[in-house]
C-alpha cells in the first residue's frame, strides 16, 4: 500500500561513519527483505515491513530550503529506505532530490537493489562525487526472489553495475549480509569481479531487533534443515564469520577486488576525500 505524506524535515544527522547526512524519500520499503532492520532503525510498528510505502511527497521542496542554510557533507542517499523502490519509478523523488544535490554539488553516496537507478545515469554522471552501492546476497535468483522479494533480480544488478562503470561512475559492492549456507561465496564475488565495481564491502547479519524471529521463519519455511545451524552460528561467538570473510577476502583478492569488512562505514572515497576538503556553502 502506497501512502502519500508530507514531512517537514529532509536531511537528518547520518549516525553512519562516513555520512553527514541521510536523505530518505521513503519510510517503508516494498523490497521487503527478510534480513532487514530499518523498521529497528526508524521505530516503525505498522504491520509487516514491506506492505505499507509512505511517499514523503514535499521532501524536494523541504530540501530546496534546507540546502541554502546547511554546511557541506557526504549526503547518504537511502540510509533505511532503498531509494529505487518500485515507488520511486512514479514518484521520481530520489531523482529530484538528486537534482537539487547536483545544483549545490553535494557529495552522494547511494546504495540499492534496483536497476532503476540506470534511469538517473544522466544526472549521475553530472556529480564531482558520487557513488553508488549495489547490495548482492546471492548468485541463485530463485533464492534472492525469496530473501528480497520486491528488488531487482541478480542479472539486472550485475548489468547496473556494469552500465554504471561504463558511464564513468564510481561503483561498490555490499556484499551482504552473509546468510551461513545461503550466500554462494565465491561463485558470487566470480560474478561480482566480473563487473568490476570500484570495491567491495562484506558484512555479517545483523541481528537488531525483530530480524532474528523474520530469518528464522524465513529459515523455517524455506530451508528447515538450516534452523539448528543458524541458532548454532547466531548463539555462538562469530567464529563463523571470521572464518566465510576470511574466504571472501581471499576470493577478492585472486580476483583483483578491493574488499573490506564492513564497520558500518559508507563511500571509501568520499569519506577520504571529505575529510581534506570539508568546505562551508552558503
Ligand atoms: S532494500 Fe534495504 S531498506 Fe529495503 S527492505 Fe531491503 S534491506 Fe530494508
Amino acid at each position: 500500500m502506497i501512502k502519500e505524506i508530507k514531512v517537514k524535515t529532509a536531511l537528518s544527522p547520518s549516525q553512519l561513519p562516513g555520512l553527514d547526512y541521510a536523505l530518505n524519500p521513503y519510510r517503508g520499503c516494498a523490497h521487503a527483505c527478510v534480513y532487514c532492520y530499518a523498521p529497528s532503525v526508524i521505530h516503525r510498528d505498522k504491520g509487516k515491513w514491506g506492505e505499507l510505502v509512505e511517499v514523503k511527497i514535499n521532501l524536494p521542496r523541504i530540501l530546496s530550503k534546507e540546502l541554502r542554510a546547511k554546511k557541506k557533507g557526504v549526503v547518504g542517499l537511502g540510509t533505511v529506505t532503498d531509494p529505487y523502490q518500485p515507488a520511486e519509478k512514479r514518484y521520481e523523488l530520489s531523482r529530484r532530490c538528486l537534482e537539487l544535490l547536483l545544483m549545490h554539488d553535494l557529495p552522494v553516496c547511494i546504495q540499492t537493489k534496483s536497476s532503476l537507478v540506470l534511469r538517473d545515469i544522466d544526472l549521475l554522471k553530472e556529480f564531482s562525487n558520487i557513488e553508488v552501492g549495489i547490495t548482492l546476497t546471492a548468485l541463485d535468483d530463485r533464492v534472492r526472489g525469496k530473501m528480497e522479494p520486491g528488488a531487482s533480480s541478480v542479472d539486472e544488478r550485475l548489468r547496473a553495475l556494469s552500465e554504471l562503470r561504463k558511464n564513468g561512475i564510481k561503483t561498490w559492492v555490499f556484499l551482504g549480509p552473509i546468510m551461513p549456507h545461503i550466500t554462494d561465496v565465491d561463485a558470487l564475488v566470480d560474478a561480482i569481479a566480473a563487473v568490476k565495481p570500484d570495491y567491495v564491502l562484506v558484512d555479517r547479519l545483523r541481528l537488531k531487533e525483530g530480524v532474528w524471529e523474520n530469518v528464522r521463519g524465513f529459515i523455517q519455511e524455506f530451508m528447515p534443515e538450516l534452523v539448528n545451524e543458524y541458532e548454532r552460528i547466531f548463539q555462538g561467538s562469530g567464529e563463523y564469520y571470521g572464518e566465510v570473510f576470511e574466504k571472501v577476502m581471499g576470493r577478492c583478492k585472486k580476483n583483483g577486488l578491493r574488499c573490506e569488512i564492513n564497520s558500518l562505514c559508507w563511500c571509501r572515497s568520499i569519506q577520504s576525500l571529505m575529510q581534506s576538503d570539508m568546505i562551508i556553502f552558503d
